[in-house]
């Protein structure tokens, strides 16, 4: 059963196989009795999701029930506010956490009859690629348990690859649900931004993160963005397009479709492993029709400098509300207001969320503000016309998603800046505002390879029925990790 996509578990649903709340355990029995070996998730919520199972099974016994998504477990990224639940994104500031209220997306999938097995582990405020900054301990990869699972959506990416969860949700600041999607081979989406209201997931740098599905294919990721996609009032960024039907495409056929190759994305430092297949992706896409050429986004190289400027100016400013004032971790015995705010900070925050603050605080200074944040906003600009030049002659963008396979456990947790080199190909696409998808595409030494496709504005409808296409031609993203056995 777990190993089953949500499209055959709707079907299996609809056709009475199996109930929501028989599914719902299945899947909670083996969290239970698997996810030590991985850490995956922080909090599980065994008893409301077994009441929501219920739920959906009433509702499905209704033959009018017109819901796909009714009666199917996920697993909620700990960055989502869900209300009664804790939610502590990662970190001992927010261990205590509960809010009163649930994000749009929770809100969302909880009114489509969806059941919230728990929330999963990630980087503290999603600040990280492998998870390791996680109050709650490094989540490891189910491909290797030697490796990180990628990050900050680590938890989410591995609960979907060792099959404890059939799709998760993630959230992508600069590459945080296709990095640990390619590192666990499972399918990731961040979506355009504004395409996924942002209301009630807890914010690390504002103008960036975009919330998005995880799951093992195109297709379960087009059931998903149709619940979690759509305008909101209550999030001032949330942009008011009309959100099709992610489902209907699937199928097309990609004859005269143009891919773009970035020559950037296939330079030094690229594995040589994952490039061959990346190539081969590219191959089978050609013998399904389409066209390729090279294109060029000449501020590659700038995306990561910028983004180090701008995510932690934003986080800078979005993280002061974590005062020990109002909510979340306060120093025992503050002996008047400075000793509260500096302490509760001081102990209630982990030293890359403190080297955030402290880089951002600094960037956003009156005599360095022009030097760094605005010389960062400029390059920004130029990264997104890279991206906009690129779209006038292609359709899509493809490349690796990640340049090396998944890494070990400590690697590089002793060294900041090449861990942050890691997102090279992922973080443009956030500070241009682009959707961009990874999917499945190989293994280099028994580990997965994503292949990275980047689609214009709003273009996750076609950006889906590309990877479907890929995927009924292949079977990369029908591989489980070693040890999950069906
Ligand atoms: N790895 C990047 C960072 O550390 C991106 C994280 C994310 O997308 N949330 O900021």
């Amino acid at each position: 059963m777990h190993t089953k996509t949500i499209a055959e578990l709707v079907r299996g649903l609809h056709n009475r196989d199996f109930s929501s709340e028989e599914l719902t355990r299945h899947f909670l029995r083996r969290i239970e009795q698997l996810d030590e070996r991985y850490n995956s998730f922080i909090s599980l919520t065994a008893e409301q999701a077994l009441a929501q199972a219920r739920q959906a099974d009433q509702r499905l016994a209704d033959s009018n029930e017109t819901s796909l998504l009714c009666g199917i477990p996920l697993a909620q990224k700990d960055i989502f506010c869900t209300q009664g639940v804790r939610t502590s994104c990662g970190s001992k500031m927010l261990d205590n956490f509960i809010p009163p209220y649930n994000a749009t997306v929770i809100q969302r999938l909880n009114d489509a009859g969806c059941v919230s097995l728990g929330k999963t582990n990630m980087d503290e405020f999603a600040m990280g690629s492998s998870n390791e900054t996680s109050y709650y301990g490094p989540v490891r990869n189910p491909w290797d348990r030697e490796c990180v699972p990628g990050g900050s959506s680590g938890g989410s990416a591995a609960a979907v690859s060792a099959c404890l969860a059939p799709g998760a949700t993630g959230t992508d600041t600069g590459g945080s649900i296709r990095q640990p999607a390619s590192h666990c081979g499972v399918t990731g989406l961040k979506p355009t931004y504004g395409r996924v209201s942002r209301y009630g997931m807890i914010a690390f740098a504002s103008s960036l993160d975009q919330g998005g599905p995880m799951t093992r294919t195109a297709e379960d990721a087009a059931l998903l963005m149709n619940v979690m996609a759509g305008f909101d009032e209550k999030d001032s960024t949330s942009i008011d397009h009309a959100v099709p039907d992610f489902t209907t495409n699937l199928n097309n056929d990609l004859k005269g479709l143009r891919i773009g190759l970035p020559v950037e994305y296939f330079g030094d430092g690229l594995d040589v492993g994952i490039q061959n297949a990346i190539e081969q992706a590219i191959k089978t896409f050609e013998s399904l029709g389409a066209t390729v050429c090279d294109v060029h986004l000449p501020h590659t190289n700038l995306a990561i400098p910028a983004y180090y400027v701008i995510a932690p100016a934003e986080a800078s400013a979005n993280l002061s509300r974590y005062d020990g004032v109002r909510y979340g971790y306060r120093c025992e015995d503050p002996q008047d207001l400075f000793d509260l705010y500096t302490r509760t900070r001081a102990e209630g925050f982990g030293d890359e969320v403190k080297r955030r603050i402290l880089v951002g605080t600094y960037a956003l200074s009156a005599g360095y503000y022009d030097a760094y944040y605005r010389q960062a906003q400029r390059i920004r600009r130029l990264i997104k016309n890279d991206f906009v030049a690129a779209f006038e002659q292609v359709d899509v963008i493809m490349g690796p998603t990640t340049p090396t396979p998944a890494f070990k456990l400590g690697e590089k947790s002793t060294d900041p800046v090449a861990m942050y080199l890691g997102d090279i190909y992922t973080i443009a696409v956030n500070l241009a505002g682009v959707p961009g998808l990874s999917i499945p595409a190989g293994l280099v030494d028994s580990k997965p390879v994503g292949l990275q496709i980047i689609g214009n504005y709003f273009d996750e409808s076609r950006m889906l029925n590309i990877a479907h296409r890929f995927q009924q031609v292949t079977d990369w993203h029908k591989q489980t990790a070693p040890g999950i056995d069906s």
